[in-house]
């Protein structure tokens, strides 16, 4: 079976379902709560991320076999990733088998060489993802049986966010704050952060699991000082303190909080650097985004790299998508799914605006669609007319 074209285009990143029925409480922390980053040192941009992050929409990609059957991934960064897809990585996808994933995603790697990077690794996630589903669905099995999944019915997941009582509402037994406070805000900030883990790590109780992601935001001593401080919590991890590429950091990092689990990965792209931070040993908790790490194909490398570490791999986001249902229930060393509630509380998960055929979490518990590819539930001309 020959691929006949590979097309992508703009979507909005919330797909159906209109206003929910139900009143929120309250805004959602997205809309309100400061989130230390990589900008936190610049005056202009500190308050919110949504200052100086772009405006891309997100971008859906359809694999067309010449018979007709079809597969759709999706993924982010707009027109960038859409031009990397349709001007140069689609013409010479054509004609190639759809069978050969393994064999596309390392021609796709080769292709996109000369400017690899992130966005290069966005493109080619969308396309193995929609080559997934296609084999999906000319096999009519949902993709998680494709890769032998079977063992479990469903997973655990924790939610992320800042409403932590609204997620204990929900039925989460495990929660991941976004650390408000970074080197920008000096010690005030330092201060501030202890204080709530503190008052999470209460209203939790110690019988769940607690987690704080740091995105990026902090320098080596900060992280240092942020890991001594916060102790006294039990953190099941903390997550992404360092900027992505400072393996040395990250290294002195895992070398001074001896005891503490640190989780990181979801801003590498390639199984590359995964391998170099568990060759240091400097990473307890791998967090590929399977929407940006080079696809499912890449994940499963990753997986297999973390099995023979004897590491975990709890993907970033891995179920507010149903790429990240499927490969988590299927791969062993996958233990539990992130799902990043940016809804108001008070509103049912369900109520909020999702990707069709992508079930939310029920009690901290969920189990992907059964339909067959990834169960996106969309007809090819309705998949078509996500576009905006
Ligand atoms: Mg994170």
């Amino acid at each position: 079976m020959k691929i006949r074209s590979v097309h992508a285009f703009a979507i909005r990143s919330d797909l159906v379902g209109g206003p929910a029925r139900t009143s929120a409480r309250r805004p959602a922390w997205v809309d309100h709560a400061e989130v230390a980053n990589p900008m936190s040192h610049y005056a202009r941009f500190k308050r919110l991320r949504s200052s100086w992050r772009p405006r891309w929409p997100a971008v859906a990609c359809i694999v067309t076999a010449q018979d007709g059957q079809w597969g759709l991934g999706m993924t982010r960064y707009g027109s960038p990733v859409i031009a990397i897809i349709n001007e140069h990585l689609a013409p010479l996808l054509a004609g190639e088998s759809c069978e050969d994933i393994a064999a596309l995603w390392q021609m796709l790697q080769r292709l996109t060489s000369p400017y690899a990077g992130g966005l290069s690794c966005y493109a080619i996630s969308a396309i193995d993802l929609a080559l997934w589903d296609l084999r999906g669905r000319h096999e009519c099995q949902p993709v998680h049986r494709l890769l032998g999944g079977g063992a479990r019915a469903d997973l655990p997941v924790y939610a992320t966010g800042n409403d932590p009582d609204w997620y204990l509402e929900l039925g989460f037994d495990a929660l991941k704050i976004a650390c408000p406070y970074g080197p920008a805000d000096g010690p005030a900030g330092l201060d501030a952060n202890e204080a709530l883990l503190r008052e999470v790590r209460a209203l939790a109780g110690l019988e769940r699991d607690l987690m704080v992601d740091c995105w990026m935001a902090f320098d080596l001593p900060y992280a240092l000082e942020f890991a001594a401080r916060v102790r006294p919590m039990g953190l099941s991890w903390i997550e992404d303190c360092l900027m992505p590429e400072d393996f040395d950091g990250l290294a002195a990092l895992r070398a001074g909080t001896p005891g503490q689990a640190l989780a990181g990965g979801e801003h590498w792209y390639t199984p590359e650097p995964f391998e170099r931070a568990l060759r240091a040993g400097c990473l307890d908790v791998l967090q590929p985004d399977i929407g940006w790490a080079s696809g499912l194909s890449g994940c499963l490398r990753i997986a297999e790299l973390a099995r023979a570490a004897g590491r975990p791999v709890i993907l970033h986001a891995g179920m507010n998508t149903a790429y990240g249902q499927h490969f988590s229930l299927a791969v062993p060393n996958v233990p539990q799914g992130e799902y990043f509630v940016g809804s108001a509380p008070g509103v049912p998960l369900e109520e909020v605006r999702l990707t069709p055929g992508t079930p939310v979490p029920v009690k901290g518990r969920l189990a992907p669609s059964d339909e067959p590819g990834f169960g996106l539930g969309l007809t090819l001309d309705a998949a078509r007319a996500l576009a905006i």
